[in-house]
């Protein structure tokens, strides 16, 4: 019999399989397990769909970065949105945020990219969605940029925040939408695990 409360793990094919295998060794979670997988409703995948539309609205303009959208939704209705327009302009959670302004306590935030952790020309988002008290985050699909690989994730969840990972055909667009940018940065997240 296992052991009460032992967290169960589960094979990860996640993206960036490596680094997730430390998180879990860290800390005994694996953000790819099926119970988070689970919890994805249909009012999740429209508003993951709405995020990528406005991801698109930046397609092939925001490279090195990757393009990305943001919904916030309190009580059914969506408070913010944004996009990121561009490399050196702030990140969609920021314009989503913005716009959500204290409405953002307790409401659900719809990204379809993994929210960053590290300080690049803009604060981490991970920490303005932990600021701005939202009590959720649905995230399209990880990141594999050996700088915020599950890290986002994990800042998130140690603030107490739920973290949903996407599945199905929304989580394929959201890979999809930066496919080259994905492929780039496993890439590199190999490297990193080789040295
Ligand atoms: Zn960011």
């Amino acid at each position: 019999m296992h052991a009460q409360g032992a967290p169960k793990m589960q094979a990860c094919s996640g993206i960036h399989r490596p680094t997730l295998r430390l998180y879990s060794q860290q800390h005994r979670l694996c953000v790819c397990r099926n119970s988070l997988r689970g919890a994805v409703t249909d009012e999740d995948r429209a508003y993951m769909r709405r995020a990528l539309e406005l991801a698109k609205k930046a397609e092939g303009k925001t490279f090195p970065n990757p393009a990305v959208g943001c919904v916030v939704v309190k009580d059914g209705r969506v408070v913010g949105e944004g996009f990121h327009p561009k490399a050196g302009k702030p990140h969609a959670e920021v314009y989503a945020l913005r716009g959500a302004g204290n409405q953002a306590e307790g409401a659900t935030a719809y990204v379809t990219l993994e929210p960053c952790n590290h300080h690049g020309r803009t604060p981490p988002c991970s920490r303005a969605l932990v600021d701005a008290r939202v009590a959720r985050v649905v995230v399209g699909v990880g990141d594999p940029n050996p700088l915020v690989a599950s890290e986002g994730m994990a800042t998130l969840e140690r603030a107490g925040i739920q973290v949903v990972i996407m599945d199905g055909l929304e989580r394929e667009a959201c890979y999809d939408l930066n496919k080259d940018f994905m492929e780039r940065m496993k890439a590199a997240a190999a490297m990193a695990a080789k040295s």
